[in-house]
């Protein structure tokens, strides 16, 4: 499972998606936009739903990646927890792996019910930056030590962008093109998204 707020999906995040599935052998990426994420403050004119319909262009074309609606179709907050018994559920004799990026890998141990995310899935990190990775390796430790998690730091060229600076972008009028998928673009263009200020 791949969540996130896909706010919007950039090029960071299909690499991601595509370095864990490569790596771990993955049959399927599940891209799950949040419904409403639990530590983000957002009010915006998009709705939940236009952010998985950019998933859904995203992955479009990319075999083991798919767009889930797990989390829009359950109301309310989005808990990882959640989603996971859910998942666990549907595919009872899977093992599961929760794939973050290095700011979500960091804080994973306060998420709610983090003992049962544990046990229910392998943590995947990867770097966002250049200083993560030594710290990366430090949440390792601490994660196995005191947390008793599986682990896994996947190796990934660097993408230095995040759905903030794409938002930031479009309102200053400056292009995207080289940040996210060509679909996107469109689907943004076309629905004057992330315009207001
Ligand atoms: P925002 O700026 O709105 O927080 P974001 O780019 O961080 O957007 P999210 O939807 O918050 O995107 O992140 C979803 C997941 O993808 C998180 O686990 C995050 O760490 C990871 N991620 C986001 N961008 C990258 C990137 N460029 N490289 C690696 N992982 C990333
Ligand atoms: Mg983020």
């Amino acid at each position: 499972m791949f969540g996130g707020t896909f706010n919007p999906i950039h090029n960071g995040h299909i690499q991601l998606a595509l370095c864990s599935a490569k790596q771990l052998h993955l049959d399927k990426v599940l891209l799950i936009p949040t419904h409403t994420p639990p530590h983000k403050q957002y009010q915006e004119e998009i709705t939940a739903w236009q952010r998985w319909e950019m998933c859904r262009l995203a992955v479009r074309g990319y075999e083991n990646l798919e767009a889930s609606d797990i989390e829009i179709k359950r109301p309310g907050a989005s808990y990882t927890v959640d989603t996971l018994r859910e998942l666990k559920q549907e595919f009872p004799d899977t093992q599961l792996y929760l794939i973050t990026g290095a700011d979500m890998f960091l804080t994973v141990q306060n998420w709610r019910c983090a003992a049962d995310i544990f046990s229910m899935a392998v943590v995947c990190g990867v770097p966002r930056d250049q200083e993560n990775e030594k710290i990366l390796e430090k949440q390792e430790e601490v994660l196995h030590r005191d947390f008793g998690a599986k682990t896994v730091l996947l190796e990934m060229p660097l993408v230095p962008i995040s759905s903030t600076e794409i938002r930031e972008r479009i309102k200053n009028g400056q292009p995207i093109g080289q940040w996210v998928p060509k679909s996107v673009e469109r689907y943004i263009r076309e629905n004057h998204l992330y315009q207001k200020s």
